[in-house]
This record gives C-alpha cells, sequence and structure tokens, in this order.
C-alpha cells in the first residue's frame, strides 16, 4: 500500500483514507533552526506530532532529520500526500515526485472557489458565506438562513460586562504527559545548542491529540458557545479566553474538521441550547472566514504576500519583536503583548484592533509582521496570515479584501475593554504626556496616507474631521519623536 506522508498540520483520521494506511511524519529539525518560533508553539507541534506517532504505533514510520529531503532520501516506498498548506510544501512534495491528492481540513474545495470567485469584481467574504451556508445546507430553512438573516453580527458585539469578567466556566485543559516532558526535554537541549525561540515556556494549553481537541469542542458547544455572539469583541484584562472556543490550534493542526465543528454548533441550536446569533457567528468564523483566507492565500498568487500599498517602511521594534511586554506602558498593548509571550494565544480583537492597529498606525512593514505572527502565535500558518494581517490587518493591499483600514483610536479600545481605566494615557487625549499612542497614532496615520484614502467614502467623515484639528501638526511632530519607542 502507498504510504502517506502526513504533514504536521494533517494530524487528523480524515487525512487518512484507509484507517490501517502506513503512514510516514517527518520531524526535521531545520525548521526551528532558521527561524525563532514560540517556544509554546513548538511544544505544540512537536507533541501532537509525537502522539499521532504513538497513536498509530507500528503503522507510522516516524523520522526525525535535519531536513525533509535527509528523510524522504531514507523511505523506498512509493508516497502520496495531501495538499500541503504552503508553497514551500507543495513544491517540496511535487519535487520529491510524492503523488499530491486534493487538500483537507477545510470546508469548501478549490474548484468551488475558484468557480464561485472567477469573474466577480470584488471578492467579499460575505457572499462566499452566504454561498457556503447554501451548500452545506448549515443553519438554513429550505432555500433560506434560519431566522431570516444571514448575518447577526448586529446582535453580537456587545462591550465588555463591567463585573469585570464573564459568567462562563473556563476550557478544559490538556494534561501533559510523558510525551510533553519528552519534547520539553528535547525543546531545552535545542536551546542549549543554539536553536532560539520567542515567549515562555509554559503548560500545554491546546489539544495535541484528537481526543483532546473533541473534548474541547464538546465543552464549548455545550457551555460557552451561548456567550461567544455577544462578547465575540469584547477584551478584559482579567479574562483572555472570554467565550472564544481556542479552536484555531487544533483546526490547523488539523486535529478537528472545520464542518464538524460547524455541525456540532447547529445541533446544539436545533436542541434549542444556544442562541442564533451565537451559532451563527461561529458557524461564519469557521465556514466563512476561516476558508476565505484559506482559499485566499491560493487565489491572490504568489506576490500578494510582498504587497505593500501604503509604503509601510518601518521595522519591528526590539521591544515589540521580543514580546518585552513590561518595556510597554499603554495598558492594553502591554497586557496583549504579555498574552503573546506567555501564551502564544489571544483573541481576534488583540490580534487586530492592538497588535496590527499600534502596527498600521506606525508603519510596521507588513511581511515583518506577518512573519512575527506566523511565528508568536500557537494557530499562525504561512497560509491564515496573507489575507489576516497582509491585507485585513496592515491594508497593504489597498483595500483588495476589506472596505478600510482596522485604524482606530483609543476611543474604539475604550468602548470594547477594561484596559482604559487604569492606564496612564487617556484615550480622549492626542497631545502631551496623557495622549493615547492609539488616539495619535491614529490621527497621525490618517494625516500620512489621506492622498490614498480621500476616495474611501467610509473614511470621508474622519478625513473631514482631520481637516478641521487645529492641533494636528503637533501631534504629528508628537508621533514622529515618539518613533519606534514602546509606548
Ligand atoms: C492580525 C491577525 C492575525 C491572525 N492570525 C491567525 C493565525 O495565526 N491563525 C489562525 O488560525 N487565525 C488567525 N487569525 C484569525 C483569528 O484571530 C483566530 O483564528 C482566532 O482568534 C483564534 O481563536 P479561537 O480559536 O478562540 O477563535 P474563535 O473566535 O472561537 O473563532 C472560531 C474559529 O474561527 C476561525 N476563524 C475566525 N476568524 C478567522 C480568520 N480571520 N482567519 C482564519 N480563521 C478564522 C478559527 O479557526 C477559529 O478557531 C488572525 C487574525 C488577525 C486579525
Amino acid at each position: 500500500m502507498v504510504r502517506r506522508w502526513l504533514f504536521g498540520d494533517q494530524l487528523g483520521p480524515h487525512f487518512l483514507d484507509d484507517p490501517a494506511q502506513p503512514v510516514l511524519l517527518i520531524e526535521s529539525k531545520a525548521v526551528f533552526r532558521r527561524r525563532a518560533f514560540h517556544r509554546q508553539k513548538a511544544h505544540l507541534v512537536l507533541s501532537a506530532m509525537r502522539h499521532r506517532a504513538a497513536e498509530l504505533g507500528d503503522q507510522a514510520r516516524y523520522l526525525r532529520t535535519e531536513t525533509y529531503r535527509e528523510a524522504l532520501a531514507r523511505v523506498r516506498e512509493p508516497l502520496d500526500a495531501c495538499h500541503p498548506t504552503s508553497r514551500a510544501a507543495r513544491r517540496l512534495v511535487r519535487a520529491a515526485g510524492v503523488t499530491m491528492l486534493g487538500p483537507r481540513g477545510f470546508a469548501t474545495d478549490p474548484a468551488e472557489f475558484t468557480a464561485w470567485a472567477n469573474g466577480r469584481s470584488r471578492l467579499r467574504m460575505e457572499d462566499f458565506y452566504h454561498d457556503a451556508r447554501r451548500r452545506f445546507g448549515l443553519l438554513m430553512d429550505g432555500g433560506e438562513p434560519v431566522g431570516g438573516r444571514w448575518n447577526l453580527d448586529a446582535d453580537n458585539r456587545q462591550p465588555p460586562p463591567k463585573s469585570g469578567h464573564l459568567d462562563v466556566p473556563p476550557p478544559p485543559l490538556p494534561v501533559e504527559d510523558d510525551v510533553d516532558a519528552e519534547v520539553r526535554a528535547d525543546l531545552d537541549r535545542w536551546e542549549r545548542e543554539g536553536v532560539a525561540f520567542v515567549g515562555r515556556d509554559g503548560p500545554r494549553l491546546f489539544p495535541a491529540t484528537r481526543d483532546e481537541a473533541v473534548a474541547r469542542l464538546r465543552h464549548f458547544v455545550a457551555h460557552r458557545l451561548a456567550a461567544f455572539g455577544p462578547y465575540e469583541d469584547a477584551m478584559l484584562s482579567g479574562d483572555p479566553w472570554l467565550a472564544h472556543s481556542m479552536l484555531s490550534a487544533p483546526l490547523n493542526l488539523g486535529l478537528l474538521d472545520p464542518l464538524e465543528a460547524a455541525r456540532a454548533a447547529e445541533r446544539a441550536f436545533r436542541a434549542g441550547k444556544v442562541p442564533l446569533a451565537s451559532t451563527e457567528g461561529f458557524v461564519r468564523q469557521l465556514i466563512g472566514w476561516r476558508d476565505y483566507i484559506w482559499h485566499l492565500y491560493w487565489y491572490l498568487g504568489e506576490r500578494y504576500p510582498r504587497a505593500n500599498r501604503l509604503h509601510a517602511r518601518r521595522t519591528l521594534p526590539d521591544w515589540f519583536a521580543g514580546l518585552d511586554a513590561d518595556a510597554v506602558q499603554a495598558r492594553c498593548l502591554s497586557d496583549v503583548l504579555a498574552g503573546v509571550r506567555d501564551r502564544g494565544w489571544v483573541h481576534h480583537i488583540p490580534r487586530l484592533m492592538v497588535l496590527g492597529n499600534y502596527g498600521l498606525q506606525r508603519g510596521w512593514r507588513p511581511q515583518e509582521l506577518a512573519d512575527w505572527f506566523h511565528r508568536c502565535f500557537v494557530d499562525g500558518y504561512e497560509w491564515v496570515m496573507t489575507a489576516n494581517v497582509v491585507g485585513m490587518s496592515q491594508y497593504a493591499d489597498a483595500g483588495a479584501i476589506t472596505t478600510k483600514p482596522y485604524a482606530a483610536g483609543g476611543a474604539y479600545l475604550h468602548r470594547m475593554s477594561d484596559y482604559c481605566g487604569g492606564c496612564r494615557y487617556d484615550p480622549g487625549t492626542r497631545l502631551g504626556e496623557h495622549a493615547c499612542p492609539y488616539t495619535a497614532g491614529y490621527w497621525a496615520f490618517l494625516d500620512r496616507h489621506r492622498d490614498a484614502l480621500r476616495g474611501n467614502h467610509r473614511l470621508a467623515q474622519p478625513l473631514r474631521q482631520l481637516d478641521r484639528l487645529a492641533d494636528l501638526d503637533a501631534v504629528v511632530d508628537q508621533e514622529h519623536r515618539r518613533g519606534s519607542h514602546a509606548p
């Protein structure tokens, strides 16, 4: 029988056609030598691969080598592989003469995406999502969306509860075992040998096996999904998880299938256990956003990741690149950076509106920021960076996939979080000692790009406001002086 080469993000049962098929897994050390990944991300990926090999027993051949090529040279049997998730890995599969099958682990297949996208003047996630709901019959009543509306975000997006915490049980955390102990010892040794990591080591927080992933999904649907919608966009200093699923890592490792998760959510809704707004919001993230981002990685082509239409040329400062949260006084940025340092994970809004927003305002190189996200997050992969970081967060494609840049001042952060209360900066102040770096940075950003953004009707009002700011020159000068210093 042909041996199935499984990459480290193809670990679930759906990557095998026959449960008895022989398997090849390759652990390449060179991957970790080339770039400094978050220590907890390295741990998670190696733990997941080694757990899968242990589950498969004699069925799996597990090779630990410096490079993939070295390992492939040792295998004599014919190999096949599911379509990998990066261009570099696809080149490797092709060059090695491995039979390549279609991709798995995403809901929509590439031919369906291309059929949907071709001939459209504008690609909109919302249209793709409606199409996917129809094709999969998810949350549908005949040909119509359940409840009569496709998107219930208007019922979601509430600010955080005033109590400072959300009344939902925390996600069950995995219990580390001998495999984790071996991974930790190996990574300690690699560090002594000169392999560099970023971030702090800590107990494994994310599923590394199919059983752990299914347990997290079930717990989320039963206990947390109901609160997901209303508090999806909220941020709380004392609660990094809120009601998010924390499923991106197991989904991206291939331990869970997005349709399986979406159908589990729908079942809970049909059983009357979860409100429609939360269910719809979660299903949209899974079969809408996640799949859309995946397909755009391939569809937008090889040059898209280098897009830099706002000519952002500043390099990432050391305090940011090195996750030095203690160097930062702005409470939101310090807390979020500490979350990345300590867990390799923060939820969507801190990624977009705290980290990405800060980089966008300061004109940091989009590609460098994408590389940073890729290395520092437990769920970071190349395919997920392109549209999320280069496109959505940094607007480096000048609006090919979003209608306006995700730039916002302190007022947004004040409304959606509890950070501003104890902060030395004031979200309502743009000039002087207490000027919020996000508020000042927002106006400086609009000023720098006013010509490029002039035609965007969604920015007409802020641009008019910009023209009326009497202290604009002083604000711009202040931001210029702030430069790369930690705020
Ligand atoms: C700047 C930036 C960087 C990001 N980097 C990553 C990343 O490295 N890896 C990653 O998987 N996601 C990334 N995202 C998307 C999103 O922030 C994460 O998927 C989500 O925060 C993961 O937490 P969760 O599992 O609790 O998600 P939930 O909020 O519970 O959402 C459910 C699921 O929907 C999917 N999803 C939702 N939005 C997106 C999206 N925009 N792109 C892809 N999947 C999505 C994820 O699989 C997620 O698990 C990024 C977004 C931004 C703006």
